[in-house]
């Protein structure tokens, strides 16, 4: 069963920088976009997509248009009390 994104969760994208190629589908795919390329390199030399920490709604069009295995993911994470 899929899980549901309630009102009081903010949904964002997790991104392994080791395992990001730096293919640029999921910043093409975004449609708040809200992710884009860095300047520092991983280990393996690619530069690696991060997110810009907030605007994310949880589409998962990133997740699915992203052809390494492992390198991103959609969370959700309680929001901060006010
Ligand atoms: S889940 Fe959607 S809105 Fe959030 S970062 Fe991925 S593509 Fe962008
Ligand atoms: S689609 Fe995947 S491999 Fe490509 S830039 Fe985004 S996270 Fe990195």
């Amino acid at each position: 069963m899929s899980e549901q994104v309630q009102p009081f969760e903010l949904p964002y994208p997790a991104i392994d920088p080791l395992e990001c190629k730096a293919c640029g589908r999921c910043i093409a795919a975004c449609p708040k976009k809200v992710i884009a390329l860095g300047t520092k390199l991983n280990a393996r030399g690619y530069v690696f997509a991060e997110y810009a920490g907030a605007g994310c709604i949880g589409c998962l069009n990133c997740f699915y248009v992203c052809p390494e295995p492992n390198a991103i993911a959609v969370h959700v994470k309680a929001k901060e009390p006010k």
